[in-house]
C-alpha cells in the first residue's frame, strides 16, 4: 500500500513501509537473513557506493527487514525517514553524532532514563561531547544553558521515571530561537499518545525495545527526522552542510535535502560506528507495532485505575502519574499527549527505602526488573538499581527519590494488578 495521511494510525501501524515480498508474494515481512547482497554488474556496485543510487550493499547498512521498520516507525511519527540500531541508547548517539563535535554540548532535561543520565553526563565525555543538566520546567533556565557551542536541546516527552510531561511547544520554541534542533525520546509515550514532531521536534530516537516490541524480547532503536530543520542556515551543522572527504566532496544536506540526515545517518553513521539493528530483531519489533494502539490504550486505562487507588491508600504518600487530576502536569496530557499519560509513573511508599524493598520482593504478578513497556506489569526500585550511579541530588532531580518505586502498568487484568498491590503493600507496611 502506499502511506500517507489519508490512512488512520491504526491502518498504519500494520502497514507502513510493508509490501507484498516481490520475490514470493509473502504478505508477511520475510526476515532477510543475510549479510550482502549479489550486484547487478560493476555499474551497479559502483553507483550504490557513490550513493547515486539506493540499495542493498551489507547489512551493516541496510537489510530489507530493516527497512520495513524504519519506514513504518518514521511514518507512524510523521518524519521524513528513520534510522534503526542496536538499542535505544545506540540511537541517542546515532542522533547526536552528526550534529557534535569535540568541544559542542548539548542542553538536556534532568528528568530522563537513568541509563541516559550515565550516557550523557560520562560517557559522551569521551568523544570531547558535554551535556548540560537543566529542570525543562524552567524555561529561562534552558535558555542560559545555551551558549554558542551548543547543538542540541534533548528531553523525554513524558519524561521517566515519574511519567512527567515535558511542554515540547515551549522547548521548541527555545531551540528554534537558537537555531538548534530539539531532539525528543518518544518511547515511554510511543507515537500513539505523543507525536513530538507536530509540537516542533526536529528528530525523534526510541528505544523500540519498549513499547513499540511490547513484550521485552529484543533490544532496538531508532531515530526519526522530521526532515524540516535547515542544517545549511549556517555553520553549525558542517557533517550535513560542507563536503564529506568519504564521499568524494559530497554535501548530504545539498544532496538529498531533507533525507540529508537519514542518509548521513545510514552511510556514515551506520557504516562507521556500526550499532546496526539485525534483521531478527526488527522482525519482533514490526510484530510489535502492528498491535501498539491497541496495547497503548489498556496500558492508559489501568494505569489510570492504579493510580487512583494508589492515591486515595494510607500506605501510599503520593503519586505521580500525569493522568491523575491532582498532577501539576494534569494540563499538559491533553494538549501533548491526547491519548493519555501513558503507563508509567512513581508512587512513594510510607516507610521509605526500606519498605520500597519490602514491597518489590513481596509483588507477585509485578516483576522486579529493569524495564519498561511490557505486556507485563514490571517495577523498579529506582535508588537502589537504575539510578544507584546518581548522586542523591540527581536521584531527587530525576524523580527517582530513595522512596519512591517505578511502575510499568502491563495489560493484565486491572483487578488482579490492584490485588497484588493491595497485599504487598501490606507486607511493606508491616
Ligand atoms: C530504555 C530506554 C532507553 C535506552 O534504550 P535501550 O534500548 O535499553 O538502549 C532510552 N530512553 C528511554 C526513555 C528508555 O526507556
Amino acid at each position: 500500500m502506499t502511506d500517507g495521511p489519508k490512512y488512520g494510525f491504526d491502518t498504519l501501524q500494520i502497514h507502513a513501509g510493508a509490501r507484498p515480498d516481490p520475490a514470493t508474494g509473502a504478505r508477511q515481512t520475510p526476515i532477510y537473513q543475510t549479510t550482502a547482497y549479489v550486484f547487478r554488474d560493476a555499474e551497479h556496485a559502483a553507483a550504490l557506493f557513490n550513493l547515486q543510487e539506493v540499495g542493498y550493499i551489507y547489512s551493516r547498512l541496510t537489510n530489507p527487514t530493516v527497512a520495513v521498520l524504519q519506514e513504518r516507525i518514521a511514518t507512524l511519527e510523521g518524519g521524513v525517514g528513520g534510522v534503526c540500531c542496536s538499542s535505544g541508547h545506540a540511537a541517542q548517539i546515532m542522533a547526536l553524532f552528526p550534529l557534535m563535535s569535540p568541544g559542542k554540548n548539548v542542553v538536556v532535561s534532568t528528568r530522563l532514563y537513568g541509563g541516559t543520565v550515565t550516557q550523557f553526563s560520562h560517557t559522551i565525555k569521551r568523544f570531547g561531547w558535554e551535556a548540560t543538566f537543566v529542570d525543562f520546567d524552567d524555561l529561562d533556565a534552558v535558555k542560559a544553558a545555551i551558549d554558542d557551542n551548543t547543538r542540541a536541546v534533548f528531553c523525554e516527552s513524558i519524561a521517566n521515571p515519574g511519567g512527567y510531561i515535558t511542554d515540547l511547544d515551549a522547548i521548541a520554541k527555545i531551540a528554534d530561537a537558537a537555531e538548534i534542533p530539539m531532539i525528543v525520546d518518544n518511547t515511554t509515550a510511543t507515537p500513539y499518545l505523543c507525536r513530538p514532531i507536530e509540537h516542533g521536534a526536529t528528530l525523534v530516537v526510541h528505544s523500540t525495545t519498549k513499547y513499540l516490541t511490547g513484550n521485552g524480547t529484543v533490544t532496538g532503536g531508532c531515530v526519526v527526522d522530521s526532515g524540516t530543520f535547515d542544517w545549511s542556515a549556517n555553520d553549525k551543522f558542517p557533517s550535513l552542510s560542507q563536503p564529506e572527504q568519504a564521499y568524494h566532496g559530497l554535501k548530504f544536506h545539498e544532496t538529498f535535502g531533507p533525507l540529508a540526515f537519514t542518509f548521513h545517518g545510514i552511510a556514515i553513521g551506520l557504516r562507521d560506528l556500526g550499532m546496526t539493528m539485525n534483521p531478527q530483531a526488527a522482525h519482533y519489533t514490526l510484530m510489535g507495532t502492528e498491535t501498539l494502539s491497541l496495547r497503548m490504550e489498556r496500558h492508559v486505562e489501568n494505569a489510570v485505575k492504579i493510580a487512583n487507588w494508589l492515591e486515595k491508600d494510607d500506605r501510599v504518600d503520593y503519586v505521580t502519574y500525569a493522568g491523575l487530576k491532582s498532577s501539576p502536569y494534569y494540563d499538559r496530557v491533553a494538549k501533548i499527549c491526547p491519548r493519555g499519560a501513558g503507563g508509567l509513573f512513581t508512587f512513594a511508599v510510607k516507610g521509605g527505602y526500606d519498605a520500597c524493598i519490602k514491597l518489590v520482593n513481596a509483588l507477585e504478578i509485578f516483576s522486579h526488573v529493569a524495564n519498561l513497556g511490557d505486556a507485563r506489569s514490571l517495577i523498579i526500585h529506582s535508588a537502589s538499581t537504575t539510578h544507584r550511579q546518581l548522586t542523591a541530588d540527581q536521584q531527587r532531580a530525576a524523580g527517582a527519590a530513595p522512596e519512591v518505586v517505578r511502575v510499568s502498568i502491563g495489560t493484565e487484568d486491572v483487578d488482579d494488578l490492584i490485588a497484588d498491590l493491595d497485599q504487598a503493600l501490606s507486607k511493606a507496611s508491616s
